[in-house]
């Protein structure tokens, strides 16, 4: 296969999908860039070769053609400071001004086109849509990790109108052997630690997990289920009945398989869901009526740490409590810092969905990590083991 180093992009259009889904204020300025910056050395390997860039990317959830608020130009400036190159800007992603624009490209020059989203074709997969974002450019490149789980025009589909010239983009290529290395080569002891919110967005990934980790974790608002189904009492905490069986499986295939799985022995519970609610420590098994765990307790903390620190590769997805909140942050910032102090003695991690990745920002602790992950659905989907359409495409 092809990669973005080996390629010569010398006089060449290359059509990038990259992930510009940024957020914005109500001034339309970007308040975090992160992924435009990570999309720099994939653009400008092109430029360096002497080629000229396209990009391509949708922008929020525009629901019926376009709307100000979601138009890519509001990245214009951005962009063009941060390549000190100006930057055109193509009001439609199709169509006879975006052909022109892209006919007319020199080397050394970036077109950036309109949200893709403004066209329902995008999302849909359509072929005829593909087919003209592809003949704007001579090759493609997918550089967009967060939307790979994702059989899109641009993002699947449009590489068939490419069968020599696909290629990743170095973001992709980085989250494929980062993700690779945890999956197919960890060294053991192997830890896996859940947190987030339910139990039926992440069983699958458990599940598939089990076969692979000798130690799996789990906090956050699942862990009510799983103590549930242990005969725990939760009192007003988080709870899926109907997955109670499910998780009830999930721990007896843990221990056929010699897997150790954890569960928080103490919790931070509180009379109501806001940060200054009343709250007390208490038996994870044994909560009063009425009161929800929104933590997990120091004695889970310090038993959760030593496991990790014993730990040679630690997947870490989900946080342990509600650490938006700043009572309730303690449990998810401990184990943050504890995956890097055992990154610092030469353990592997990998950080990923959005959540584990905004509480590993909110701590200042993504230098101390050994990866964090861009895509949230794309990584769980790909530990999960299923084909991501984004990546099948360029590999088929
Ligand atoms: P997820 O998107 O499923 O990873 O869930 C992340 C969300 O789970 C975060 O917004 C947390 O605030 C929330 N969460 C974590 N622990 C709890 C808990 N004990 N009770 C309720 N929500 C929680």
């Amino acid at each position: 296969m092809k990669t973005i180093d080996t390629y010569n992009f010398k006089n060449k259009k290359a059509l990038i999908r990259v992930d510009f889904n940024v957020p914005l204020n109500d001034k339309f300025e970007i308040t975090d860039a992160t992924r435009i910056n990570a999309a720099i050395p994939t653009i400008k390997k092109v430029l360096n070769d002497e080629g000229s860039v396209i990009l391509m990317s949708h922008l929020g959830r525009p629901k019926d053609g376009p709307e100000d608020k979601f138009s890519l130009k509001h990245l214009v400036k951005y962009l063009s400071e941060k390549l000190n190159t100006e930057i055109q800007f193509a009001d439609d992603c199709i169509g006879k001004n975006a052909f022109e624009l892209a006919s007319n490209l020199k080397s050394g020059e970036v077109l950036l086109l309109e949200n893709l989203r403004f066209y329902k074709e995008e999302k849909k997969g359509n072929e005829d849509f593909a087919e003209k974002l592809a003949g704007l450019g001579d090759v493609y490149i997918n550089d967009a990790f967060g939307t790979a789980h994702r059989a899109h025009a641009s993002t699947a589909v449009i590489a068939k109108f490419f069968p020599k010239d696909k290629l990743f983009g170095y973001i992709m290529e980085n989250e494929l052997e980062n993700l690779n290395k945890v999956l197919s080569e960890p060294q053991k002891p192997f830890t896996a630690i859940l947190g987030g919110a339910k139990v039926s967005g992440k069983i699958e990934i458990i599940n598939q997990l089990l076969n692979k980790v000798d130690n799996i974790i789990i906090g956050g608002g699942m862990m009510f289920t799983f103590i549930k189904a242990m005969g725990g009492n939760i009192g007003s905490s988080l709870i899926e009945e109907d997955l109670l069986d499910v998780a009830k499986n999930a721990i007896e295939k843990a221990k056929k398989l010699g897997v150790n799985f954890y569960l928080p022995t103490d919790v931070i519970a509180a009379d109501e869901f806001k940060n200054d609610a009343q709250k007390i420590s208490c038996d994870s098994f044994d909560i009063p009526e009425e009161w929800m765990g929104l933590d997990i307790g120091p004695e889970s903390s310090e038993q959760f740490a030593e496991v990790v620190n014993n730990s040679k590769t630690i997947l870490w997805n989900g946080p342990m409590g509600v650490f938006e909140m700043s009572n309730f942050e303690k449990g998810t910032k401990d184990i943050a810092e504890q995956i890097a102090e055992a990154t610092q003695e030469g353990a592997y991690s990998l950080i990923g969905g959005g959540d584990s990745v905004a509480a590993i920002n909110k701590f200042n602790l993504s230098e101390k990590v050994s990866y964090v992950s861009t895509g949230g659905g794309a990584m769980l989907e790909f530990i999960e083991g299923k084909e991501l359409p984004g990546v099948k495409a360029i590999m088929g």
